[in-house]
Formats: structure tokens, C-alpha cells, sequence
């Protein structure tokens, strides 16, 4: 499922690098700098192109997401690395709608890719959970269902005004995330695939997700096959996470469930994220926002962003650097060279160092 990229005759993969706003400017900084670490010995180069999209850009000329930005990064890169987006200088945030929900639809990026890995156990909240009890991704719908914009109001601001947001689920868009963790689950081995809707509920919109997913289930049937009401799934989640490997839900529920699921595993600072459209350019960031409260400060852990880094290595083809900055997290953690979140006293930029000076000693 990893992208076969052209650039790869040339021996280096074309990165775009969207840094966007507050601590997303420093934290991609950091995954950066590890990035050309971990890759200086290895014969396959990162070549990296910076975008300045974001709020600054916004308020000086008016420019969110380019006309021409979605077929130019299919055309010329081969991956993107996304920060984060939303500053309060503009209160609607109309530039991290326009830039990044438009890059998740312009290309079509329909996977949303969460793991939820906890490795070390002081991190969770959980009351006598180890490492090997929370251990899943999420599989959230990226293109469709309530994320689509599509509704109105009527009669806004007066006692009679109505509100309508559309739910979109469509049989292309439910059976190919779907099947896609039927996949991902083969090809990492993982045995389990739960499926999440309300469809009690939500009797046409989900009713449709059960439908399909009892189709799919059927072609894989060496892979364990469930189905939860999104109530249950997240008292399940909570209650005993170990029995979950895989959870492929819609966009909404994909949401908050990463959401928890990252708080499960060590805070935000330590979750990262893909969105990705298997075999064609693909975008890694950081779940975390923009954290206006600590941006400048060199505060914001720079985790997330390195482990989103290690994310699209693998989806690059280029494992073992995908495995060694797994490694310098690990160690970074139980060592705690780490950002105050994590228990640690370093810095955003000192983490970074840490990080690559470790991948430039342990490569492998
Ligand atoms: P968004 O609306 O995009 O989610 P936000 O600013 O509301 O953005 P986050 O950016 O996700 O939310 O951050 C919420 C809080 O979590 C921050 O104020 C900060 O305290 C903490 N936080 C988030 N990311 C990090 C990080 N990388 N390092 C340290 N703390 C973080």
C-alpha cells in the first residue's frame, strides 16, 4: 500500500513542507532536522521544498491553498509534512479550512491514518495498562460524512433560525475505507478489523456502512470481523483498549475517537497522523493544532510531528528510517530527553537535537 514513487530513479523523494501556523512552524522544524539526520547516510535522499501557506501569508496577500496547489504536489512530490494550521488573527480560520481540508479533498487523501501505540506506561491515564494494551489505529473517513460543507441556514440569528449540516456517505467512500483496513490489517498482520457506526440510529447514512462492511468481511475471511455502536466502541475503548487492533469508522467518529485514543497513549504531543490516498502523494502531520496558548516559546513538543515524519518514511518505502526515528522516540521517552508535556525539561529545539543526534548514532 506504500506509494511507488517515480522520483525514485533519481534516488531522492520529493518532500513538500507545509509548516502552517504557530507551534507548527517549529515542531516541522524539528521533524525536519531529524529527517535529513536520519537520512544522510542512506542512498535514497530527502529533497525538500518549503511552502509558506498559512496565516501570515493570509493576511499579507489574501492567498490560502493556491489554485494550482493540489496538482502541482501530485505532479512534482512525491509526500507532504503539514504542521498545523489556525492562528487567532483570524477568528474564522478560513485559511486552515481553505489549506487543509482542501488538500484532504483535492487529493482525495480518503484514508485518515491514527495509530494509537503507547510506549511507555507511565503515559496513560489508564489505571495497570501496559504497552501491549494499547496498541490500535484508527481508520477515519477523511472525505466525506459531516466534513463536507454541504447544508445552510435559514433565518440566521432570529428566534425561528434552522440549521442543516448533511451527512455525505457514499458507496464509493464507505467500501474504500473499508476495505482499506481490511488491508492494512492483512498487511500488518493484525487479525482484527472493528467497525464503528450508529446505524441504530442513523438508519440511512450508517445503515449503508453496516451493509458494506458485512460485503467486505467476506472476502477477508482469515481476518476477525466486528461491528460496534460508536457508544459501545468508546466504553469498550476505555474499559479494555488491548481488544482493538484495528477501527475503521466515518469522519466525525474518526475525530473524537483519535482524539481519545491519543490521550490513551501520552497526549497530544505524541500523536501523529497521515492522511493518505494509497500509491499517490500523501500528507503527514501532527494531530496536534497550532496551540496559539504556547507558540514561540519552544514549548511544543516536537513528537508528534517526528513519528508523522516516521509515517510517511514507511509510506516512502523507506523503513528502516522509519524504524530508527521509532527508535529515538522510545528512547527519547523512557530517557526523558522530552518537552515538559511528557515529564521532561528540554525544549522544542533541544528535543529535536536529541533526536537527531541519536538517529545519526543509531541509523538503524
Ligand atoms: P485545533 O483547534 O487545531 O485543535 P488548538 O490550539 O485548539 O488547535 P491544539 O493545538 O491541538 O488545539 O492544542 C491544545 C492544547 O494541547 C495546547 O494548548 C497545548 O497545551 C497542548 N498541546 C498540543 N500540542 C502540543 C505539543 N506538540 N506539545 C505540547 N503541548 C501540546
Amino acid at each position: 500500500m506504500s506509494s511507488k514513487s517515480s522520483a525514485n530513479v533519481s534516488g531522492s523523494k520529493r518532500i513538500a513542507v507545509i509548516p502552517g501556523d504557530g507551534i507548527g512552524t517549529e515542531v516541522t522544524r524539528e521533524a525536519v532536522k531529524v529527517l535529513k539526520a536520519v537520512t544522510s547516510g542512506s542512498r535514497t535522499k530527502l529533497d525538500f521544498t518549503e511552502f509558506d501557506w498559512g496565516a501570515e501569508r493570509y493576511l499579507r496577500d489574501g492567498t490560502t491553498l493556491p489554485p494550482d496547489a493540489a496538482p502541482m504536489l501530485r505532479r512534482d512530490f512525491d509526500a507532504v509534512l503539514f504542521g498545523a494550521v489556525g492562528d487567532p488573527r483570524v477568528p474564522s480560520n478560513i485559511h486552515a479550512a481553505d489549506i487543509l481540508l482542501g488538500l484532504r479533498a483535492k487529493l482525495d487523501l480518503y484514508v485518515n491514518l491514527r495509530p494509537v501505540e503507547l510506549i511507555d506506561a507511565a503515559l496513560t491515564p489508564l489505571r495497570d495498562r501496559g504497552t501491549s494494551d494499547i496498541n490500535f489505529v484508527v481508520l477515519r473517513e477523511n472525505t466525506e460524512g459531516l466534513y463536507v460543507g454541504m447544508g445552510g441556514q435559514f433565518q440566521r440569528g432570529t428566534p425561528h433560525e434552522v440549521a442543516v449540516q448533511e451527512d455525505i456517505n457514499t458507496r464509493k467512500g464507505v467500501e474504500r475505507i473499508i476495505r482499506y483496513a481490511f488491508e492494512y490489517a492483512r498487511e500488518h498482520q493484525l487479525g482484527r478489523v472493528c467497525m464503528s457506526d450508529k446505524s441504530n440510529a442513523l438508519t440511512y447514512g450508517h445503515e449503508l456502512w453496516l451493509r458494506v462492511f458485512s460485503q467486505v468481511k467476506d472476502e477477508y475471511p482469515g481476518i476477525e470481523s466486528r461491528h460496534l455502536y460508536i457508544d459501545t466502541l468508546v466504553m469498550e475503548v476505555v474499559r479494555d483498549p488491548g481488544q482493538f487492533r484495528v477501527i475503521v469508522t466515518c469522519n466525525l467518529f474518526g475525530d473524537i475517537l483519535s482524539d481519545l485514543g491519543a490521550q490513551l497513549a501520552g497526549g497530544l504531543g505524541l500523536a501523529p497522523s497521515g492522511n493518505i490516498h494509497p500509491g499517490r502523494v500523501s500528507l503527514f502531520e501532527p494531530v496536534h493544532g497550532s496551540a496559539p496558548t504556547i507558540a514561540g516559546k519552544n514549548l511544543a513538543n516536537p513528537c508528534g510531528a517526528v513519528l508523522a515524519s516516521a509515517m510517511m518514511l514507511d509510506h516512502l518505502d523507506l523503513r528502516p528510517q522509519a524504524e530508527a526515528l521509532r527508535k529515538a522516540i522510545r528512547a527519547a521517552v523512557h530517557e526523558k530527553h522530552t518537552t515538559v508535556d511528557l515529564g521532561g525539561t528540554l525544549g522544542t529545539r533541544e528535543a529535536g537535537d536529541w533526536l537527531a543526534e541519536y538517529v545519526t548514532k543509531n541509523p538503524r
